[in-house]
C-alpha cells in the first residue's frame, strides 16, 4: 500500500497531527494552537501571539507584486490576526529568505513597504532571520496585547446569534484573477491591462487589485467590538467565507444558516465575475485573502453594531445565523433552498 501523505489529510489535519505529538501546556497558556492568535498571560497582561507566511510561488508572483506592497501586505496579514482577537499589536520579527541573485532595489523597495505598514500600525520591528533560500520566504511572527477588553476567539458562538460580515467578500480573489490574467497594478495604484479599458472599470480593477495586493486589516473595528463586548466569537476571514465560517463553527460547536442573497459584493466584483463568465456569488463565498473580520452576536447587539457601522463609516452586513448541530452549514438560495456550500483554501488540499 502506498504510504499517505499530507493531501490524504488536508491542512486541519496537518495541523491536528502536529498539535496531538507537540502541544504543550503551561497554566499560562489561555488559548494554544487553533485560533488567529495565542494568548498567554505575563502577569497581569494577556499577551497575543500569531505567525503567518507568504511563500513566492504560493502566495504571492514576483512578476506581479510590487516589493513595497509585499512588506505592506506581509505585516497587514499578521495585524488582521491580532485585529481578529480585538487586541492591539506591538512588536514583530521579520525572517526572510531569498536567492542571492534577488536584487538590492527589490530589497529596500521590500523593506519600505514594511516600514510604511509598521508606521501605519504603530508597531516596532524589533529581530529576525535571515537566509539565502531558491525561492522568497517571509515570515513574519507578531505580538500584541489585549487592552481593556478580553480576547475575542472562534469559540463563543451560540445558536441564535447573526452573523456579521466587516465588508465585501471575494474582491481580492477576482484580483488574483486579474493578475494572473495579465492586469498590474504599481505601488502606488496605477492600473495596466492586457485589454484597454474604461476609466470607470480601471477604477473597478484597481479596487481589486487593492484588495489582493494591499490588504486593510480591521484593526479599529476589531478593537471596538472586543471593548464594546459585541462579539460571541470572531476570525478574520483569510482563507475564504466558506472555509473560516466553518473553523468558526468547529471551534464554537455550532452550525451556521447564510443567506446567498446577503453576501455583500462590491459593483467591482459583479462587473469583473461577469466578464469572466464567473459566478459573483460563488467567488465571494470561496475566495481567500479578504481580510475581513466575520464574527456573530446576539440580536439584542444590532442597534449598538449599527451604531459602530456609523461611527467608523462603514458596512458591517449581516448574512445569516448560527443553528444548533455542531458544524453543519446550510447556505440558503433567494428561494429558501439550500444552495451547495463549497471551497476555500486548503494549503495541501487534493487539487
Ligand atoms: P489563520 O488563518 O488565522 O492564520 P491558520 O488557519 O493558519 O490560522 O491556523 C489555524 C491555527 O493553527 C492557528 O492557531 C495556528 O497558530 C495553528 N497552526 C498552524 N500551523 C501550525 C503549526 N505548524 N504548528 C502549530 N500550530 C499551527
Ligand atoms: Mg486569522
Amino acid at each position: 500500500m502506498e504510504e499517505k501523505s499530507l493531501s490524504d489529510i488536508g491542512e486541519l489535519g496537518v495541523i491536528d497531527r502536529i498539535r496531538k505529538l507537540a502541544e504543550t501546556f503551561s497554566p499560562n497558556v489561555v488559548i494554544g494552537i487553533g485560533d488567529d492568535a495565542a494568548v498567554v498571560k505575563m502577569g497581569k497582561d494577556l499577551l497575543l501571539f500569531s505567525t503567518d507566511l507568504l511563500i513566492e510561488g504560493i502566495h504571492f508572483r514576483r512578476d506581479y507584486t510590487p516589493p513595497e506592497l509585499l512588506g505592506k501586505k506581509a505585516v497587514a496579514v499578521n495585524v488582521s490576526d491580532i485585529a481578529a482577537m480585538g487586541g492591539v499589536p506591538l512588536y514583530f520579527t521579520l525572517s526572510f529568505a531569498a536567492p542571492e541573485e534577488l536584487s538590492l532595489s527589490f530589497l529596500d523597495r521590500f523593506a519600505s513597504g514594511i516600514s510604511a505598514s509598521a508606521e501605519m500600525y504603530n508597531l516596532s520591528l524589533i529581530g529576525g532571520d535571515t537566509s539565502a533560500g531558491e525561492k522568497i520566504v517571509i515570515d513574519i511572527a507578531i505580538i500584541g496585547k489585549a487592552e481593556g477588553a478580553a480576547p475575542i476567539t472562534r469559540a463563543g458562538a451560540s445558536p441564535g446569534e447573526l452573523i456579521f460580515v466587516s465588508g465585501n467578500l471575494g474582491d481580492s480573489a477576482v484580483g488574483l484573477t486579474l493578475l494572473e490574467a495579465g492586469f498590474r497594478m504599481s505601488e502606488k495604484g496605477g492600473i495596466t491591462s492586457p485589454t484597454s479599458l474604461s476609466k470607470e472599470e480601471e477604477g473597478l480593477a484597481q479596487t481589486l487589485l487593492s484588495a489582493h495586493l494591499n490588504p486593510q486589516p480591521e484593526l479599529t473595528l476589531g478593537r471596538l467590538l472586543a471593548e464594546r463586548r459585541i462579539p460571541g466569537a470572531m476570525l478574520d476571514i483569510s482563507d475564504g467565507l466558506a472555509r473560516d465560517i466553518g473553523n468558526l463553527c468547529r471551534a464554537s460547536k455550532v452550525g451556521a444558516r447564510l443567506y446567498k442573497n446577503k453576501i455583500p459584493l462590491s459593483e467591482a466584483l459583479i462587473h469583473f465575475a461577469k466578464k469572466l463568465d464567473r459566478d459573483a456569488t460563488d467567488l465571494a463565498i470561496s475566495g481567500g485573502e479578504d481580510y475581513r473580520l466575520l464574527f456573530t452576536a446576539p440580536p439584542e447587539k444590532l442597534k449598538e453594531i449599527e451604531g459602530l457601522s456609523r461611527e467608523l463609516k462603514r458596512d458591517i452586513i449581516e448574512l445569516g445565523e448560527i443553528v444548533e448541530s455542531s458544524s453543519e452549514i446550510y447556505i440558503m438560495d433567494e428561494d429558501g433552498r439550500e444552495a451547495s456550500f463549497s471551497g476555500g483554501y486548503d494549503h495541501f488540499g487534493k487539487k
